[in-house]
């Protein structure tokens, strides 16, 4: 019997198996859905659904056809040292999850363009002081990635009336949105950014982007957010830009390792922000459907939905 084996070594899948077996019982009862570690026939697995997908699974499935990521990004499976070369990789792509990105990254515009990290320092010291006021369109925000998150994040932030800019590897039109491209744009789109913020896919090209280099090309006293993934970040070199306070501060939603260690520093860190990996997810009903889906296309022959291109990454 054919069998989607679901799959992750660092979280717990069974609710979001359970979706997915109710969705194969309506449109392929002739599916199998199965959790790792149950015992599966390996050579029934036609496709896997995956978070962080354990070591040595992927290389011992024959027949697989197919590997879905549960999540927006599919890094995680393609770091894997026995990952199937010609089996296509999708990921999920959600409107409302790209709606949840934008929330979070207009909520960080609105707190540095309204001070409220100066308003939290100062009730620390019992100071009132009332900041000025500047207008939204003079508060300008750069979005790294104009991808499903990028974009959706820039016309909202637009839309709310900052100045907004995106960078991409191939330049985007929107309509008040000024967009820069490659390694030149970067210079330009960093120099007059008072908030950047880091919505790009991992990849071998972006990995390590946001270093000395980076923050030092930004305008002082502007502020960083990663919503990316963690490894975007020289965390060394985002910490001695904020002691040199060529940063005003930083939100930072994802890290290299998750969850962050209690005793880790940078929770303490007073210009540091942390969220753990919020800034928007997918709900577990839109991920089954996306990948029943793509289970019903791929049994009938056709072409999956939402796969990435392996050569870049994404
Ligand atoms: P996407 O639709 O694939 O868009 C990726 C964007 O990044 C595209 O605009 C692409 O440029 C750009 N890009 C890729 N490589 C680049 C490079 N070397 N230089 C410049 N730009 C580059 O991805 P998405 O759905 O927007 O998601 C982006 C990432 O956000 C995900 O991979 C994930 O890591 C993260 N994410 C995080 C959360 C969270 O809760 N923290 C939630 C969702 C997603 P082109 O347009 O030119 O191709």
């Amino acid at each position: 019997m054919p069998t989607l084996l679901v799959c992750s070594a660092t979280d717990d899948l069974h609710t979001l198996t359970a979706r997915l077996a109710a969705e194969a019982l309506i449109h392929l009862p002739d599916l199998q859905v199965k959790l790792w570690p149950e015992p599966f026939n390996a050579k029934d697995v036609v496709a896997v659904a995956a978070w962080h997908p354990p070591a040595n699974l992927l290389g011992t499935l024959p027949r697989l056809k197919l590997i879905a990521s549960i999540s927006a990004g599919t890094e995680h499976i393609q770091r894997c040292a026995d990952l199937p070369p010609a089996v296509p990789i999708t990921r999920i792509v959600d409107d409302e999850q790209a709606r949840g990105m934008a929330e979070y990254t207009l909520w960080a515009a609105l707190y540095y363009h309204r001070g409220f990290d100066q308003m939290l320092a100062q009730q620390a010291r019992g100071q009132w002081r009332v900041p000025a006021q500047t207008p939204a369109r003079d508060f300008q925000v750069g979005v790294l990635g104009m991808g499903l998150m990028g974009r959706q994040t820039a016309l909202c932030l637009r839309d709310f009336g900052f100045t907004v800019s995106g960078w991409s590897r191939t330049p985007h039109t929107l309509d008040n949105i000024a967009a820069y491209s490659g390694e030149t744009g970067l210079t330009n789109f960093l120099q007059a950014l008072d908030m950047v913020v880091c919505l790009l896919p991992l990849t071998a090209a972006t990995r390590g982007l946001c270093d000395r280099q980076f923050f030092n090309r930004m305008k002082p006293g502007a502020a960083f957010i990663n919503a990316g993934r963690g490894e975007h970040v020289v965390i060394a070199d985002l910490v001695s830009a904020l002691a040199q306070d060529q940063l005003r501060g930083a939100v930072l939603d994802v890290f290299e390792t998750e969850p962050l260690a209690s005793g880790d520093t940078l929770w303490r860190h007073p210009k540091i922000l942390i969220t753990p990996h919020m800034a928007s997810t997918a709900s577990e009903g839109t991920i089954a459907r996306q990948i029943t889906d793509n289970m019903i296309r791929l049994l009938c022959g056709q072409p999956v939905q939402h796969g990435i291109d392996r050569c870049l990454g994404y």
